[in-house]
Parts: C-alpha cells; structure tokens; sequence
C-alpha cells in the first residue's frame, strides 16, 4: 500500500518539509488551536493527578463522551460502555485484537483507512477487501453478502469516510444489518470524522441501528472533533460485553491516556453546541474556498459531506490519471504535496483520484491552487 514501514502519510508530509511544499497531504489543521481545551489541558496538569487515570478512562470524560453522543447523535450510552485510548488508532487496535481469532475472515472496505488491513493481519485473520462503487462510492451490498463466508466474522467501516469524504445512511446500514444478523457478525465502525460534516447529512452510527446496537464497536477521536491531531485521545465505545473485551486488550496496549488531555477533552464536549456550530461554520468555508478556487481554474472536485479532504477527479480534470506519479510530481515540481487515493487500496486500486487536505488558512490554499493550475498549465 505504500513504501515498506512508512505510511503514504509521513511519506508525503516528509517530502513537503524537504522540499518546502504546501502540505495538502496528511489530515491535519494548521490554524489556530481551540484556546478553551489548551487552558484545560493546561490547568489539568497543575492542579489534577499526573499518575495513572483508571485503564478505562477517567469516568468525567467516560461520561462526557456519553452525554455529547446524546446530544449530537440521540444515542443512549452509559459511561460504563466507553473505553479511552490513545487515539481512534488504538481503538481500532484494541477492538480489532479483541475480536479476531487466528483464522477469522473480515471484510475491509476499500478506499480503507491504512491501519485496518495490517492490525487484522496482526491478529492472526484474513481480510475479504471489496469495494466501494466510484465514483459515487457507494457501498454494494450484493458484494458485502457475496464477500461473506463460513469464517468471516466481521466487518470494519468508516463513515464519514477517509479519502473520499462519503457516508454511510441509515438505508445501507439497516442493509449491513441484516447482513450482520444473519451471519452473526460484529462491525467495527471507524467514526472518527463524524464532526466533520459539511453538507447537513446527518451522521449514522451502527449504534443507531437497533440490528446493529449490540454487534457494533464505534470509534472516535479528540484530536478531530478538537483539530489537535498530535493528542491522541480517542474512545471505543460499544455494548458492556463488547467493551470490557475490549478493554482487555487496552490494558496491555497503552494501559491508559495522559490524564490532562482527558480532563481537556472532557470539558471540551461540554461546551456549548454554538462552539462547535463556530468550527463547522469555519471549516465550511474553508472547505468551500479550495473547493471553489480549484473548480475557477477548471478542476473537477467530487461531491464530499464530511472529513477534511476533498478529491479530485484526475482525468476530468485534464490530469495524468496515475494518482500515485502524479502526486510524486505535483510535491516535487508543484511544490504542493497531496495523498493518492490508490494508497487507501489493499488490491485492485482505482489510481484516478487525489486526495487534497483542506484545513490551511485562506492564502495557504489560494497559492495551492494557483500552484496547481501553473503546473496543469505547463502540461499542455
Ligand atoms: N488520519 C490522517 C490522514 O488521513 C493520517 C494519520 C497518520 O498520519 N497516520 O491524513
């Protein structure tokens, strides 16, 4: 999927400090942190315990996460059915090492975030991939069930998705759930860019789904509802058995999450939802500014709800459609630097789509798109 021991996203975003490019590659802001959680964060560490917070999470933020999915979602979750990791990353890893046995089949959907495929492997099971139907990228349920065998035993998905930006409805995922019922299985839903939708589709968890509620594991992060990708704090949050296998796992991954980072994002979900309308309003337009300046210059940008990506269509565009070359070359003679959607494939790669990070002040994305156009220009 990508060079060995190096994910596409340190790949990318090395090349743009070497190089000097604008760094539209790896997901993450750079604008001004949320002042409110770094004051908590801060007041945390002088006045609260700095030693081992309980393995499962502090129960104020175990709480918190409760109440802002009733809040943003209507679930109805108790704190007891929520496990604090560091990062959505290690949820994935804690749920994916409670679940699969050696031997166990999983069905991965692909475009598919790049941690799924090895921690699967890692334990011991086999990854069905199918996927998603571009450009549209909608999810093939006579595949799904096609792709279910005697072994399998879980499905991993991702809504709102990275790379592309889609989501899951409730419509699909009544259809997963039936599937799931039928084959009793569990489904892994990676969440974590739920925050982050712009268009007011509404986001659906397979907690949400009364087939579903019991079978599925939801993951989610702090550092993206709070854009602060370097604090690795992140929550599995699932039915109690579900919870306390994995919680199992946990203990003997991180054990536990710096407690002041917990004690911020705690205080961080209780604030008032106009805070978070703010964000939104704010990531909206930034999102509508790279998406606007680069369909002035004669771009094609897909239709996308959520994430902090958006894609372009390489050959609608008037672009060499080999994502991968293109994007070498872009960082290099472009001096903009961008993910290939083909490194989101574990087989079968659709190699015609590039994936653009939009959360950069104003001026950074207007000289990207002058950028892009110079270099498309310069094709001809
Ligand atoms: N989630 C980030 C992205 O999609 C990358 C995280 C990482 O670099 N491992 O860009």
């Amino acid at each position: 999927m990508s060079a060995p021991g190096t994910t596409i996203f340190e790949h990318m975003s090395g090349l743009a400090r070497e190089l000097g490019a604008i760094n539209l590659g790896q997901g993450f802001p750079e604008l001004p942190e949320p002042p409110e959680l770094i004051a908590a964060a801060q007041r945390a560490l002088g006045e609260r315990s700095n030693q081992y917070p309980p393995m499962r999470g502090i129960p104020e933020l175990r709480a918190a996460v409760a109440g802002y999915y009733a809040r943003t979602q209507g679930l109805t979750l108790s704190a007891e059915q929520v496990i604090v990791t560091s990062g959505g990353t290690e949820a994935l890893a804690a749920t994916v090492f409670a679940l699969v046995a050696p031997g166990d089949e999983v069905v991965l959907v692909q475009p598919l975030y790049d941690a799924y495929l090895p921690l699967v492997q890692w334990a011991g099971g086999t990854a069905k991939v199918i996927s998603l139907t571009s450009p549209e990228w909608t999810l093939p349920i006579e595949t799904l069930k096609a792709a279910i065998g005697p072994k399998t035993r879980g499905i991993v998905l991702n809504t709102p998705n990275n790379p592309v930006g889609t989501m899951l409805s409730r419509e699909t995922l009544e259809a997963i759930g039936e599937v799931a019922e039928a084959h009793d299985l569990w489904v892994l839903c990676d969440e974590v860019w739920e925050a982050m939708v712009f268009d007011g589709t509404p986001h659906v968890s397979p907690l949400a789904i009364p087939s579903l509620a019991r079978r599925s594991v939801k993951v989610g992060s702090a550092g993206k509802i709070f854009s602060m990708t370097g604090w690795k704090v992140g929550w599995a949050v699932a039915a109690p058995a579900l919870a306390a296998k994995i919680a199992a796992r946990h203990q003997f991954l991180t054990f536990t999450t710096p407690p002041a980072l917990q004690w911020a994002a705690a205080e961080g979900l209780a604030l008032p939802d106009t805070w978070f309308a703010a964000q939104r309003a704010r990531y909206t337009a930034l999102k509508a500014r790279l998406v606007s300046g680069l369909e002035a210059a004669g771009f094609i940008v897909l239709p996308a709800s959520g994430t902090w990506f958006i894609t372009l269509d390489l050959a609608a565009s008037g672009l060499p459609a080999d994502d991968v070359l293109l994007s070498e070359r872009l960082v290099r003679e472009a001096k903009v630097a961008s993910i290939p959607v083909s490194a989101f494939y574990a087989e079968r790669p659709e190699k015609g789509f590039l994936r653009l990070c939009f959360t950069k002040d104003e001026a950074v994305l207007d000289e990207a798109v002058a950028r892009l156009a110079a270099f498309r220009a310069a094709l001809a």
